[in-house]
């Protein structure tokens, strides 16, 4: 039945209070629990959909049934994340408080599309992404305050954006807009001449995408080769662009991987930079997945070259406890991001933009409206500090290593590339039929989710360990289940 007055149907302080304290019992106990459950669900398409009401209510529900919904439809048909056995694609992992930080984001319901819709939105942003640069060792350039001058010029400057990809995207534009003096993104491409995109081989799709959504297409974007170790070769990199150079076309954009999705391998981007330069094109650092690493002092190698670099993406939803979606940007001359993504239409004028005092973050990202994601980093940051952060990440990696120890010493697996950090690829001994079939094996079990990849043509397994639940038990069990797997597969000599 509809309430007489329309005011009467939101849901009373004390109603929202229980249910809410049921909410955070409830996920307590599905993460306490989640390592009971199969890692993957075991659903056909539409089994979900048809458990469900075809139409909305039309008179309200008692939210509180909404459990045995959850119970009964959504988590059989769920697969498990925050599982300890995850080692597939990347992590995704998280912690009790980013869950927090997401609440309150949500509790608050703000939208800071402008510094004045929500100052503090902004400015707890702009010291988020200022703690992130110190915690990774990142130049100053990209500071989005200077230290000693909170009122002075600042060229450079992060902002969270929800995913690598958009990042990617809203770098790949102003880098689109900065070759072409702005005509691009004003007039279109047609009166501009080819532009030219470069990325390694085992780059993630997200550039290619953002080639095609750019205008600029995805068919001008060069595949660069890689070297033994999957990273990609600045020779040929400096190849390709000289040859586009040769024929008319303009190199504007270079993108480096620091953590390629396929075996996460590290590019070179130091020595990118130097053939990029030479071009004036933009170059981005992708480092979605290891770019995290950097807060440890003895991976910072990881960025080096990023003093090099025009912007920078690492995601805080793979790597570091925060859920998604999160994702660090960074660049070193805001103007230009700004120059592209900036529109002024008469209903969002205020004296703070006017005055020009402010950063106004909707001219940071393709959306307008944004949340208050920062929230989530700061309770992260102030939670764990960055001592143990940094001891998290440190154990993920002595925990990749210890695995790959292990295969180096199995008789029917083997390890197909160097496994620096956090993700080992291997393979079965006897070719990619047999290691298909392991991997379907090991994830048949329930106990494991692991996803797969080709390497120069080789079907490789990847074990990407990082879930925040994931322990050195978890990792031996790992292995035991694939050289199971693996014995059961071998043909017999
Ligand atoms: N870049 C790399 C190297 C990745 O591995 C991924 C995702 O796995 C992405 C970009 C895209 O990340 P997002 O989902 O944040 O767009």
């Amino acid at each position: 039945m509809s309430a007489n007055n329309p005011a009467d149907a939101h849901m009373p302080d004390e109603d929202f209070k229980e249910l809410g304290a049921r909410f955070l019992d409830w996920i307590t106990r599905y993460l306490d629990g989640v390592e009971q459950m199969p890692v993957g669900p075991n659903v056909e398409p539409g089994d979900v959909r048809a458990a469900l009401p075809v139409s909305p209510p039309e008179t309200p529900e008692d939210l509180a049934e909404v459990f045995a919904d959850i119970d009964q439809v959504v988590v059989p048909g769920l697969t498990h994340w925050q599982h300890p056995g995850w080692f597939a694609y990347f992590p995704c992992n998280h912690s009790y408080p980013s869950v927090l930080g997401e609440l309150l984001c949500a509790g608050l319901g703000i939208q800071g599309m402008l510094w004045s819709t929500s100052p503090a939105c902004t400015e707890v942003e702009s010291l988020m992404m200022d703690w992130m640069l110190e915690a990774l060792g990142l130049p100053e350039r990209f500071r989005t305050a200077p230290i000693d001058d909170p009122r002075g010029h600042c060229t450079g400057g992060g902002v969270i954006q929800d995913t690598a990809s958009s990042a990617t995207l809203c770098a790949l534009i102003a880098a689109r807009d900065r070759a072409t003096d702005g005509a691009a993104g004003r007039d279109g491409l047609a009166g501009c001449p080819p532009l030219v995109a470069y990325t390694s081989e085992h780059a993630h799709s997200s550039i290619e995408k953002a080639c095609g959504v750019a205008g600029i297409g995805r068919k001008a974007l060069r595949v660069i080769e890689t070297d033994d170790e999957h990273r990609l070769r600045p020779d040929r990199l400096a190849e390709a662009m000289a040859a586009d150079r040769a024929a008319g076309r303009v190199p504007f954009f270079v993108c480096s991987t620091v953590g390629t999705t396929a075996s996460g391998a590290i590019d070179p981007t130091a020595a990118i930079a130097e053939v990029t330069r030479e071009h004036g094109a933009w170059l981005h650092l992708d480092g979605a997945m290891y770019g995290v690493a950097a807060i440890c002092p003895e991976h910072r190698w990881v960025i080096e070259g990023a003093e090099h670099c025009d912007s920078i993406c690492i995601n805080a939803h793979k790597w570091l406890f925060t859920n998604f979606d999160c994702d660090f940007f960074w660049v070193a001359d805001r103007q230009a991001l700004v120059h592209s993504l900036g529109i002024m239409p008469e209903y969002l004028r205020n004296q703070a933009t006017e005055a020009g005092k402010v950063i106004d973050y909707r001219d940071w990202q393709i959306p307008l409206g944004r949340r208050f994601r920062a929230l989530k980093v700061w309770f992260v940051l102030r939670h764990y500090g960055l001592e143990n952060l940094r001891n998290l990440v440190r154990e993920h990696i002595a925990m990749t290593h210890e695995f790959a120890d292990m295969v180096d010493a199995d008789e029917y697996l083997v390890r197909v590339s160097p496994n620096p950090l956090s993700i080992a690829c291997i393979a079965h001994r006897d070719g990619d039929d047999a290691t298909q079939r392991v991997m379907e094996i090991a994830n048949d079990t329930g106990r494991v989710r692991l996803s797969h990849a080709k390497l120069k043509d080789q079907y490789v397994i990847r074990v990407a360990i990082g879930q925040s639940r994931t322990t050195l038990k978890h990792v031996h069990d790992l292995h035991a289940i694939l050289r199971e797997a693996a014995r059961e597969v071998t043909t017999p000599a």
